[in-house]
């Protein structure tokens, strides 16, 4: 068995027991990457020399029998919108091509405490606007499970890093499904924390009350060893939650008995691909098998989420891009008469078609005569929504749902039509908007063979419960021990 397909957990101990140096782990998983990126694209950048430095000062550190860390040399890629000191990270868009930060987001400096090595940034829809990272602007990243259809999105490069095995673990920011959608669409386990619970310091804000860091891994124990680095409170983010720090690798018991698993009937009707219904129904027969009980409840709010949110995301978005001017860093358009023209040319040249729409969205809806019909209206129906999951949490530990009501679709598919794009993230959303851990396990294939996803969804800052969830869930199923071919067609 070739090194790279080992697991997170499995690599970690092989290092620290000294069956494998950290550099024949690198050597390894960067051919890896040689031999498969061409097809896959899953990176913007990658980081040899550094990665390299460091596991030599790794190594050498193990070798005088220093504790090197949970993560003590294992490769993880980052998402190209978490700041990487001294490592371009630019968003996928124009804007920040040639943007290299002055310091790392607390989130890597947390990975590397730890041991992790940094392999390279990933790809992603520009300034995270999308679901299937065709909104990039360097590259499309295939699925690993069919070239010729779209990882999902917006992580989409950090999803096909860990599902083509380029990578033991990722990062992802998700702020209306971008981790657990392209989790779902490239077979991998993909997991959103409570909103407060990993810092959001050195994360590019797309819409700051939404937006939270979280992991990608091929097992949900992976994913947990990961949780345990990232989780935490951190002085630089003032929405970071003040919490005693927990020991999430507690959680991974395979048992659900006396667990209750919501099922919400009325919020899982029509639009859903009949293959994932499917799926879906098997996933509560295993769970039920697995000794836990299941129960209906209703969740009547959730269908109004999606609209919800594309007034908050957007409205967020508009007044966080509002920093990239042309003036203090960012794309700076070269011919210009005065201040005005300077900054309408470099955010016309700087900026890709959906995140305008978004800014000219968000503009919209905040300004005067229309802030109360809609943002506030949002407002309101967001609490809604939180109250909603408040009572369905009365009745059940862990709600299920599919993760994504499709598969994979081929790139321009959806490209056409923004609400056919939109609609991919049904399921995702209503989590964000109420705060809440979601988790994305590998749960299926349709009859074409493309990846389904399972989510899991807990109360705040209930990881433990979710976790055990879907890690029984995983250790009942053998659809997360199945590899991806790497070519075109299904
Ligand atoms: N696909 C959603 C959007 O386009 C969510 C993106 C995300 O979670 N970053 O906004």
């Amino acid at each position: 068995m070739s090194l790279y397909s080992l697991t997170l957990t499995e690599v970690a101990k092989k290092i620290k027991n000294k069956e494998v140096t950290i550099k024949e782990v690198l050597d390894d998983i960067y051919s890896r990457i040689e031999a498969v990126e061409p097809k896959v694209d899953a990176y913007i950048t990658l980081t040899q020399d550094l990665a390299y430095k460091r596991a030599e000062e790794l190594q050498q550190r193990l070798d005088n029998g220093e504790d090197i860390g949970v993560l003590g040399g294992v490769p993880i890629a980052i998402k190209d919108n978490i700041c990487t000191n001294g490592v371009k990270t630019t968003c996928a868009s124009r804007m920040l091509e040639n943007f290299t930060p002055i310091y790392d987001a607390t989130v890597i400096k947390r990975l590397e405490e730890a041991g992790a090595i940094v392999l390279g940034k990933t790809n992603m829809d520009e300034f995270a606007m999308g679901s299937s990272t065709e909104t990039s602007y360097f590259k499309k990243t295939k699925n690993p499970w069919d070239l010729a259809r779209v990882p999902g999105g917006s992580s989409g490069g950090s999803a096909a890093a860990v599902s083509a095995q380029m990578a033991y673990a990722s990062l992802g920011s998700d702020t209306g499904g971008s981790i657990r959608q392209p989790a779902s669409y490239c077979s991998v386990v993909g997991l959103k924390p409570t909103y407060g619970l990993v810092s959001r310091f050195g994360l590019v804000a797309f819409a700051s009350s939404l937006d939270q860091i979280g992991p990608f891994a091929r097992t949900v124990e992976d994913a947990t060893m990961m949780l345990n680095v990232l989780a935490g409170h951190d002085n630089m983010d003032t929405t970071s939650a003040n919490l005693e720090k927990q020991d999430y690798t507690e959680a991974l018991v395979n048992d659900v008995k006396g667990k209750v698993i919501g099922i919400p009937t009325d919020f899982i009707t029509e639009g859903i691909h009949a293959d994932v219904k499917a799926a879906y129904d098997k996933a509560i027969e295993t769970m039920k098998n697995a000794g836990a009980e299941i129960k209906e409840i209703t969740l009547s709010y959730a269908k109004y989420s999606l609209a919800t949110y594309y007034i908050v995301a957007t409205a967020e978005a508009s007044s966080n891009l509002g920093r990239y001017d042309g003036i203090r860093y960012g794309h700076r358009a070269e011919d210009f008469n005065d201040l005005e023209e300077l900054y309408r040319k470099s955010r016309t040249e700087g900026f890709g078609p959906e995140v305008k729409r978004r800014i000219m969205l968000g503009t919209y809806v905040l300004s005067s005569g229309y802030y109360d019909a809609y943002y506030k209206r949002a407002q309101q129906v967001r609490t809604l929504i939180v109250e909603n999951f408040k009572k369905a949490f009365e009745d059940c530990d862990v709600i299920m749902i599919p993760t994504a009501p499709n598969t994979s679709f081929k790139f321009g598919e959806h490209s056409a039509s923004p609400l056919e794009m939109y609609l991919e993230d049904i399921y995702t959303v209503p989590v964000n908007i109420a705060g809440l851990p979601g988790i994305s396990v590998p749960g299926g294939f349709d009859s074409k063979g493309l990846p389904i996803g399972i989510q899991f969804i807990a109360k705040s800052f209930d990881e433990k419960n979710l976790l055990q969830v879907a890690y029984t869930f995983e250790q009942n199923t053998d659809y997360h021990t199945k590899e991806p071919t790497i070519e075109e067609g299904k």
